[in-house]
């Protein structure tokens, strides 16, 4: 097999025995970048002369003990990294090439455990949208049909580890960004709960929605990397004191007796079938290995998504107000004045799904509007949360589908944007409660694309998702399938 398709667990124990080394593993992630990278355009900044170096570092010292020691990771372009380009795919920083003096806590705690940063990713403009489209180094297309999106706003991540040309990536899910692509590319990818990982340094799109996680060729890698980069920062306010369990140990396969809750309001009528009978497939497997299904009910889950794109836009139009053109973002010549100036760097470096979301957030934010709005957004919010807290008292975690259908065509929601909202439909109420939520590979569609399962849980419970999606994982064998590329 091909150094770039191991996973973290395979790669780890060959460095570990000295069977490869790492700088082999690297280049070998390099050159798969170089060789499937044009037809997918997910790596959008390559620091392969860095990688080599540390790689290098890491051989010479022979120091294997952490599972991520000498480990090629991508990261998406959201990311900062002290002296690497970090745009988040946008032309307000991309045109004088933002280069943080900084760290991202995360990229500081993968850095410390060993793992080499090859580059960066592919999103949506400020990671706004669900395809990878809003970029401004155009879309990212998906591994397995490259006629179709690879989702988003994560899409350049995710197509990245499906083509293996990393052995994991970074992601970041607001409303769905890390499940929807890892969905759309068959892989996993898990939303921690809000505060378990530390926001420092990553471009905030929506700051009490944003959450930090890893995308990856099976769950054991996910419980790898989040075990990394989990854990209170002093530099987020927002990240939790509570103490990180060891997610790898939790791992058991053992599902017996659990009990796992299946939303009646995920299942509409007219929803699709393929994506209906993928999940109540995922539900029968569980039953086989001695879970429970419990019908339960989320009553306010369709309010969501509404909420989301109230609330979104609204925390939007405040984190957009520092890209002026003056401490960051791009520069204007021959401004008129200082207004003149502002509005030119604006309207020319952002792009049409930001400057939307900034002026949807400012007119619900406006005085006249703030308590139609924002306010009652915040309240809907509340009963969101209430559902789960609700249901969680009977089952440990919920099972649902990730998105609607497979991975669109490019260009298919072009001209509707409230389409594109709708994708979001099965993502946006954990999002709206802080929950932790993973997807996981469950079959194939008739059109050959991948589908995803959702599993949810309650605060802080990532340990539970996880065990029971490794428990999924293993018996249902839809892991490590590979697209043809
Ligand atoms: N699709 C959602 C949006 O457009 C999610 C984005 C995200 O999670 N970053 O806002």
């Amino acid at each position: 097999m091909s150094l770039h398709a191991l996973t973290i667990t395979e790669a780890h124990e060959k460095l570990r025995k000295k069977e490869i080394s790492c700088e082999e593993l690297t280049r070998s992630c390099l050159e798969r970048i170089e060789k499937v990278d044009g037809a997918l355009n997910a790596v959008v900044y390559r620091n392969f002369d860095r990688a080599l170096l540390e790689a290098k570092k890491i051989d010479s010292e022979g120091k294997f003990s952490s599972p991520l020691a000498g480990i090629p990771y991508l990261a998406k372009d959201v990311y900062c990294e002290e002296g690497v380009p970090t745009t988040a795919c946008s032309n307000v920083l991309r045109s004088k090439d933002y280069v943080p003096p900084f760290d991202s806590t995360t990229t500081k705690r993968l850095k410390a455990a060993g793992a080499i940063s090859i580059g960066k990713t592919n999103t949506d403009e400020f990671t706004m949208g669900a395809s990878t489209e809003t970029s401004c180094y155009g879309v990212t297309r998906n591994p397995w049909d490259t006629k179709r999106v690879a989702g988003g706003s994560s899409g350049g991540s995710a197509a990245a580890v499906a083509a293996d040309e990393c052995i994991f990536a970074l992601g970041t899910d607001t409303g769905g960004s890390i499940r929807q692509p890892a969905a759309f590319c068959g892989l996993t990818g898990i939303r921690p709960t809000y505060g378990r990982t530390s926001r420092y340094g990553v471009m905030s799109m929506a700051s009490s929605l944003d959450t930090i996680g890893p995308m990856c060729k099976n769950v054991e890698d996910l419980a790898i990397v989040l075990q990394a980069i989990a854990g209170a920062d002093p530099l987020d306010g927002t990240t939790g004191k509570k103490p990180v369990p060891d997610y790898t140990k939790a791992l058991t396969g053992n599902v017996k007796g659990m009990k796992i809750g299946l939303p009646k309001e995920y299942f509409a009528d007219g929803m699709n079938e393929e994506i209906r009978a993928s999940v109540m497939n995922a539900a029968d497997v569980f039953k086989k290995l001695g879970a429970t299904i419990v019908d339960i009910s989320l009553p306010h889950t369709a309010y969501a998504t509404p909420c989301y794109y109230v609330l979104c836009p609204c925390e939007v139009s405040s984190n957009m107000a520092r890209y002026d053109g003056i401490r960051y973002g791009h520069t204007v010549k021959n401004a008129e004045n200082l207004v003149d100036y502002y509005h030119r760097a604006r309207s020319e470096g952002f792009g049409n799904e930001v400057k939307r979301r900034i002026m949807i957030g400012t007119y619900a934010l406006s005085a006249g509007y703030y308590d139609a709005y924002y306010r009652q957004a915040q309240k809907v919010r509340t009963l969101i949360s209430r559902d789960f807290a609700e249901a969680y008292k009977t089952v440990d975690v919920i099972i649902a589908p990730v998105t609607p259908g497979t991975a669109f065509t490019v260009g298919a929601h072009e001209s509707d944007p409230v389409a594109m909202y709708l994708e979001d439909i099965f993502l946006s109420p954990q999002v709206m409660a802080g929950i932790p939520a993973l997807s996981v590979p469950c079959g194939f569609a008739k059109n050959s694309m991948p589908l995803g399962l959702q599993i949810m849980g309650p605060q802080w419970g990532e340990e539970t998702v996880l065990r029971v999606a490794d428990a999924y994982e293993k018996s249902a064998g839809f892991a490590g399938k590979k697209p043809a590329l």
